[in-house]
């Protein structure tokens, strides 16, 4: 036992998890860290937190971080402790010289959604002034990357549109392709708070998750999908609201272009898209679903909220404009209490994405084909950039693979655990000639790299989060970064050791290029961070308050879009070799591959991911509670124990993905969103069956 003593001090600061994005008041006794206590004022959070930002920090100062840059020759060489100006000087060149001998484009960069957007726009910044490619991407490519395409297609921002207090104003919640219960609780106990007020619930999962059912109060609604059908039920939805009429006409007149509204309306009024046409495909009855549509259409307030069991499909994109249509269809926009809300899954992975980590688009949403946006950040920068789109990451990969790209730099995001199919993830790493691991612990991807650069952690570092509901938090520098450097200043140096001379000396500096750069970051400065304590995007001349409401008196990109939604199967199919569809989540202990939270005490409440196998399925398989059960794909297997519960359906069977033993990404397939890229976690056929054990 450590005795920590008593608090002398402390910070205000925002946690480095979810999306949710609470304020925390960290309590000091001279440096050392004593305890993090959910600050009231936080404006997402007030005063409340869940076990991983109240208790899950002590990965910052876990035996395990790395502390020293490192570099080797070749991956088959052992690392080798040198410093800074060695390990920069070592990355920079290597870099320059694949430059060289394979051409500008042959490296890129792959920003970290647990950064600050401040650290993430350098990071873009360095692809883009000092590479000279638009080679950037981020992790956003493999969770949210069709919320950006989707929003974007139907409303024209790629954004949620309420602030959290707006679920205090909803009598309908509908829930998506998520379980804010694991995945978002401060969100959650909002929502159920209001759940126990009177407002009714609809969850669209193929699992009974947490969120169905809770203390006093209960789903009226849980429509229990086959993995891969979101698209059918969504457009089965709008088929019950329009053919009964259903639909808020005036709003769609007024706010929405009506030309598209009758396509559209014409489409799903087809027989095909009926909920009893349907039913035989998603599993779903028809009846259950015609009245979750009718209580949707006209119980009031309608609020939607949706995750990654929405956009992680080869039809992500289409599901998000499917439920941006549901929305627009019944004037559920542009209020308090209805909306379209992702539940982004990464602290800052709104941020990434708004700072211009994807390979078509500079800060702020706008394209690099357009010229005046690059003579904007040309003039400032000194440089000519490129006005074609880079590379994603999977197209980084395969281009690995095949030959002509070999060099990355990546920051804070581990591709090997949590990209999917990991072999062809390890192939085109092995075949790159400089990978640059920038992280806080050696992690599967590190062991693809000749660069380590070790980074700093949230309560080590000042800069900005911005949360899911647009919320720009301030993060706090708690103590002296135990690497020597913030991740900002790593990045600035190896900018540097590459030729370009920045001069940041404090991350407000680089907000306020931000803000000269990109106007819904016009008005935001750390001054005005430090008065109002946050503020929701866009924020400048026109709303110098900030928006907590998007779409109130038109959308973003004028009239509403109503988009087409046929359902196009998965090239995925169960059969009689792999019968089952396996899907994946979250617990509320952990978090995503557990990089962190397996470091921290919260490991005790999950030390093993486990299979969930319906009772009907165990049974056939003459399969146990806590059998040891071979899990294979097309694409892989694993070993992992067994639970039994019908939480799942027949022939559906869950895991979680939070320790690499499981290899989760062993199984799944290449297979992913049309538009986006975004990898089809969701729905892998597999077989499960007996096994003695790993
Ligand atoms: Fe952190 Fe999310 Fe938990 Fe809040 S809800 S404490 S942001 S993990």
């Amino acid at each position: 036992v450590v005795e920590l003593g008593t608090p002398t001090r402390s910070v205000i600061t925002t946690c480095a998890y979810c999306g949710v994005g609470c304020s925390f008041k960290a309590e000091l006794n001279g440096d050392q860290l004593v305890r993090m206590v959910p600050w009231k004022h936080g404006k997402a959070n007030r005063g409340h937190s869940c076990v991983k930002g109240r208790f899950a920090y002590g990965y910052a100062s876990h035996k395990d971080r790395i502390l020293n840059p490192m570099i080797r020759d070749s991956i088959d060489q052992p690392w080798r402790e040198v410093s800074w100006d060695e390990a920069l000087g070592f990355a920079a060149s290597r870099m320059r010289g694949l430059q060289e001998k394979y051409g500008r484009k042959s490296i890129g960069v792959i920003t970290s959604s647990r950064c600050t957007n401040e650290e993430t726009y350098l990071v873009q910044k360095l692809a883009r002034a000092v590479f000279g490619n638009n080679n950037t991407d981020t992790c956003a490519r493999v969770c949210h990357s069709p919320t950006g395409y989707g929003l974007g297609q139907t409303f024209g921002t790629s954004a949620g549109t309420q602030d959290f207090d707006s679920v205090e104003q909803s009598d309908v919640i509908m829930v998506i392709g998520a379980n804010p219960h694991a995945g978002h609780p401060v969100f959650a106990s909002r929502m159920k708070k209001r759940l126990r007020a009177g407002a009714k619930l609809i969850v669209i999962d193929p699992r009974r998750t947490e969120t169905v059912e809770g203390p006093h109060y209960r789903a009226a609604h849980h429509l229990p999908l086959r993995p891969g059908t979101n698209v059918a039920v969504v457009t089965a939805m709008a088929h019950v609201i329009v053919t009964e009429g259903l639909m808020n006409e005036s709003f769609i007149r007024e706010r929405c272009d009506w030309d598209e509204f009758q396509h559209y309306a014409e489409f799903v009024g087809q027989p095909k898209n009926s909920p009893e046409a349907t039913e035989m495909l998603t599993g779903v009855p028809a009846a259950d679903l015609r009245a979750a549509a009718r209580l949707y259409a006209t119980g009031g307030n309608g609020a939607i909220y949706y995750g990654l069991g929405v956009t992680e499909h080869s039809q992500g994109s289409t599901t998000v404009m499917g439920i941006a249509n549901l929305a627009m269809l019944t004037g559920n926009i542009g209020r308090q209490g209805v909306g379209v809300n992702p539940l982004r899954g990464q602290n800052n992975v709104q941020g990434a994405c708004d700072m211009g980590s994807f390979p078509h688009e500079l800060p702020g949403y706008r394209h690099v084909k357009g010229a005046e946006v690059r003579a904007v950040f040309e003039s400032l920068w000194g440089v000519e950039l490129d006005p074609e789109p880079g590379l994603r990451i999977p197209n980084m990969l395969d281009a690995a693979v095949s030959g002509n790209f070999k060099g990355l730099y990546c920051q804070g995001e581990d591709i090997l655990q949590s990209d999917p199919d990991t072999k062809h993830v390890a192939a085109g790493l092995a075949a790159m000639e400089c990978v640059i691991v920038h992280d806080l612990f050696l992690n599967e991807t590190a062991n693809y790299a000749h660069v380590f650069l070790p980074g700093s952690t949230f309560l080590e570092k000042d800069g900005t989060f911005t949360n899911a509901e647009r919320r720009i938090n301030r993060v706090r520098r708690v103590m002296a970064p135990r690497n020597g450097y913030e991740d900002w200043e790593i990045t600035q140096l190896l900018a540097r050791a590459m030729g370009a001379n920045w001069g940041y000396t404090h991350p407000a500096q680089i907000m306020d290029e931000i803000a000269a750069t990109t106007p819904s970051f016009a008005g935001v400065d750390y001054a005005m961070l430090e008065e109002k304590g946050s503020v929701q995007w866009p924020c400048n001349e026109k709303s110098p308050e900030g928006t907590p409401l998007m779409h109130v008196d038109g959308f973003v990109r004028g009239k509403g879009r109503f988009i087409v939604t046929e359902y196009v199967a998965t090239d995925e199919r169960s059969g009689p070799r792999y019968p089952l569809l396996l899907t994946t989540g979250r617990i509320l202990s952990q978090y995503n591959v557990g990089a962190q939270t397996r470091r921290t005490a919260n490991v005790v409440w999950h030390d093993q991911d486990v299979l969930e196998v319906h009772p009907h399925d165990a049974e056939q398989r003459g399969i146990n509670e806590g059998d040891w059960v071979k899990l294979a794909s097309r694409s892989g297997e694993t070993t992992l124990r067994a639970t039994i519960t019908d939480k799942v359906s027949p022939g559906v069977v869950y895991t979680t993905f939070h320790h690499p033993t499981t290899q989760a990404n062993v199984i799944t397939t290449d297979f992913s969103d049309w538009a986006t890229n975004c990898p089809e976690y969701k729905v892998t056929a597999v077989q499960v069956s007996p096994s003695n054990g790993p």
